[in-house]
């Protein structure tokens, strides 16, 4: 069975006034149809870098190596006219801070025909409206909410809105990035539901990003967790939550609230500091300055991402080890 999606070997790096920043480093992933793969990690893990080389919608100047397949198809080198088909029709992303990027002065219909009227020219009028008034009952709202505009809505609902664009033209792949961070709890839980369960209906395979791993065990399939650009773990969502093999995995599993602080409402447990900068990763173990396990290895050699049960991969020397 070919993979929907199969990330190999992924680097990215910034370049910047202030030095290179490599945002990835070396990422494996793959998805299959019909299933949900989460990925935690704190903000600067390099998270939504990843999800938007997937698309090959990262900033100019990033720097790009590996390889991206979307049903077998590499995005990283295909043309331009094949990526321009792919987008929205093969693959779409919900983006961080959609909320604030549907246009203010257009009826919500009208936007979420958008990428039909252009994948799709040969819709008619009539069709379109149906498939607009479908797509909106499919997120939870009543077809008559295409007319619509986007302040009449609350944050869910235009949170379902933007879900509804990306599911428009009926692509494959779904990438989710922090699609609920600024909504309330409850709002949060209904949006991941219909999400999880779009996903189980139309047999798409969904990226979902959240820094809460909390949020991730209760929808995914399978979990990786970034840390510093790469992948220290990667399995199961209820073991990788319940029974994580590493310790910044089992550091987000603790995770509590951090007051304030909405945009990352949230501080792993027991950890001191931040992730590094990623212009300051230096060899060995990148975690190792936070791990509460490091020892003298840590700091010269760079744990590979190996199988420890099945399924169930991890990037730590110390397993097994008392
Ligand atoms: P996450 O989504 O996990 O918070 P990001 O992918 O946004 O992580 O960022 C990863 C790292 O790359 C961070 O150190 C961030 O500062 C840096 N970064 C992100 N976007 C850019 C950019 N356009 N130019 C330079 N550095 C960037
Ligand atoms: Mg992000």
């Amino acid at each position: 069975m070919t993979g929907l999606l199969r990330i190999r070997d992924l680097r990215v790096t910034y370049s910047t006034d202030e030095g290179e920043v490599p945002a990835v480093r070396g990422v494996d992933l793959e998805l299959a149809r019909g299933e949900v793969l989460g990925i935690a990690g704190e903000s600067g893990c390099g998270k939504s870098t990843l999800a938007s080389t997937v698309l090959r919608l990262q900033p100019a100047g990033a720097t790009v190596s590996g390889s991206v397949l979307v049903d077998g198809d590499d995005v990283l080198t295909m043309r331009w006219g094949d990526l321009r088909a792919l987008r929205w029709a093969g693959a779409s992303i919900v983006f961080q801070g959609a909320l604030h990027s549907l246009n203010p002065v257009r009826r919500v219909g009208t936007q979420i025909a958008e990428p039909i009227k252009v994948h799709e020219p040969s819709v008619g009028a009539d069709e379109l409206k149906r498939r607009v008034g479908e797509l909106l009952e499919q997120v939870g709202l009543p077809a008559a909410r295409a007319a619509a505009y986007p302040h009449q809505l609350s944050g869910g609902q235009r949170q379902r809105v933007m879900i509804a664009m990306a599911l428009a033209c009926r692509p494959s792949l779904i990438i989710a990035d922090e699609p609920t961070t600024a909504l309330d709890v409850m709002v949060q839980a209904q949006v991941l539901d219909l999400l999880s369960g779009l996903v189980r209906d139309l047999e798409v395979g969904m990226v979902l990003i959240s820094h809460d791993l909390s949020v991730l065990a209760d929808v995914c399939d399978r979990i990786a967790v970034m840390y510093a650009g790469r992948v220290v773990e990667l399995g199961p969502a209820d073991a990788v939550f319940a029974a994580s093999l590493h310790p910044y995995a089992g550091a987000l599993s603790a995770a509590f609230p951090r007051i304030g602080d909405p945009a990352s409402r949230f501080a792993p447990a027991g950890l001191p500091g931040d992730p590094p900068d990623p212009r300051d990763v230096t060899e060995g173990c990148s975690f190792a300055p936070r791990c509460p396990r490091a020892d003298d290895r840590c700091t010269s050699q760079d744990p590979p991402l190996e199988e420890h049960r099945a399924g169930h991969l991890a990037a730590f020397l110390r397993i097994g080890e008392p």
